[in-house]
């Protein structure tokens, strides 16, 4: 077993020597069978939420409503949540009530797909009632029981297929498949919040060429955000080498291809976090300055080294260019900018009121500039007194 399970082991041994069942479920069985890295381990037990608390000295209510209890122990961490089914989704988002059950098997039920409907217990044995093994040597998505119904509970798990497309590089099972084809509007009743988390992890994954082909075979991408009515762009993303970017850089990627706008507000739409707005608006905004050519010193200078970057790998994109060289470039031109910001530079805005009898006014600004440009294009070096013998012979001062 992994060593992360088998710190957690003594959670399981202390929940059953209570009474009750307790196994490792979900990601980290899955990829634990894959032979892949896993991150956290899920714990799911047959004792509720008050029976748990009252086993661990060191709990936290993280989401009691739903049953889980966060347990805290030396060796770290670990989410405890009771067996449960759920019931009733009116809404299409979450459960009208989640009840809390004693059966595994039941437990197992409610969950998404085969392969995440997998149990391992304190020894390693593997509890499997809905085949979920044979899927995974097979590579495939299949829902539990009938994907209409599945995904009609939730359509968010229609994203979380794309996403494992592109995570594992599996298949998707034929009948599931050809629901996600007839169920994308019910994706209009997800939160966008939650569909951005899955939406960004297909991003991420090795096989996001694969999985946003059936994004736009299966047609859910006209039920996200901004996508309706842009197959033909959205193709054009894949035939471009996406893996070199990074999330952000490949939004602005999207946000180039399908021609949107009104950046901000399609952004906000998505829900993205201001804080990342601002950087693709950043990255699009030098895109934009300079779209083919390599940036001026000065552009790069202003840009910051992150943003220049950026800016320069979505260019070679753009431009059918070396990502990889376009991003050294760009990293050796910032190294070997003469100075990376205003308040390196020799002379400060005094100097030039002392040395120029004027008032202050637009005009020291505009000076500085000057000599920045002078700097970074190695007309002078960064030093009082040639900058000042500079603005003498340029009748500045
Ligand atoms: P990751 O490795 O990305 O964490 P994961 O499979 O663990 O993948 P989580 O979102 O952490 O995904 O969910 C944990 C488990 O909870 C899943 O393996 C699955 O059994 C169940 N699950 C999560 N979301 C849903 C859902 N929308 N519908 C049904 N079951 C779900
Ligand atoms: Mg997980």
């Amino acid at each position: 077993m992994d060593q992360l399970f088998l710190e957690a082991v003594p959670i399981l041994e202390r929940i059953e020597e209570a009474g009750f069942e307790a196994y490792f479920v979900g990601g980290s069985v899955r990829d634990y069978i894959l032979g892949r890295p896993i991150n956290d381990v899920d714990i799911a037990t047959s004792a509720t939420p008050l029976e748990v608390k009252a086993i661990f000295p060191k709990t936290a209510d993280v989401g009691i409503e739903h049953g889980t209890v966060l347990v805290i122990m030396k060796s770290g961490t670990y989410e405890i949540t009771t067996f449960r089914t759920e019931s009733g989704y009116t809404d299409y988002r979450r459960p009208d009530s989640v009840q809390f059950v004693r059966s595994l098997t039941e437990d197992l039920q409610r969950r998404d797909f085969t392969m995440n409907a997998i149990a391992m217990d304190k020894s390693g044995e593997i509890i499997d009632p809905y085949n979920g093994q044979r899927d995974l040597s097979q590579k495939k998505i299949t829902t539990v029981g009938n994907p209409h119904d599945r995904f009609s509970e939730d359509g968010l798990r229609m994203m979380r297929a794309l996403r494992f497309v592109s995570q594992l590089d599996f298949h998707l099972d034929q009948e599931t498949f050809n629901s996600l084809k007839k169920n994308g509007p019910i994706l209009r009743e997800i939160a966008v919040e939650r569909i951005l988390v899955e939406f960004e992890k297909l991003l991420a994954g090795d096989n996001r060429i694969k999985a946003l082909n059936l994004l736009l075979e299966s047609g859910l991408y006209q039920y996200l955000p901004q996508f309706a009515g842009q197959k033909g762009n959205l193709e054009k993303l894949l035939l471009l080498p996406l893996h070199q970017l990074t999330v952000t850089e490949m939004w602005a990627v999207i946000l180039i291809y399908t021609n949107m706008k009104n950046i901000e507000a399609s952004l906000r739409e998505w829900k993205l976090p201001v804080k990342t707005i601002r950087s693709i608006q950043r990255i699009l905004q030098l895109v934009k300055k300079e779209p083919t050519f390599e940036a001026s010193t000065l552009e790069v200078f202003k840009a910051g080294q992150i943003h220049a970057v950026q800016a320069a790998k979505v260019k070679a994109i753009v431009n059918d260019r070396n990502v990889l060289e376009a991003e050294e470039l760009m990293k050796l031109m910032h190294e070997s900018l003469s100075l990376t910001h205003m308040s390196d530079l020799a002379v400060s805005g005094e100097d030039l009121l002392t040395w120029h009898k004027e008032k202050p006014g637009p005009w020291v600004k505009k000076y500085l500039e000057q000599i920045l440009v002078a700097v970074l294009n190695s007309e002078i070096k960064n030093e009082k007194g040639e900058i000042k013998e500079w603005l003498n012979t340029c009748n500045l001062i």
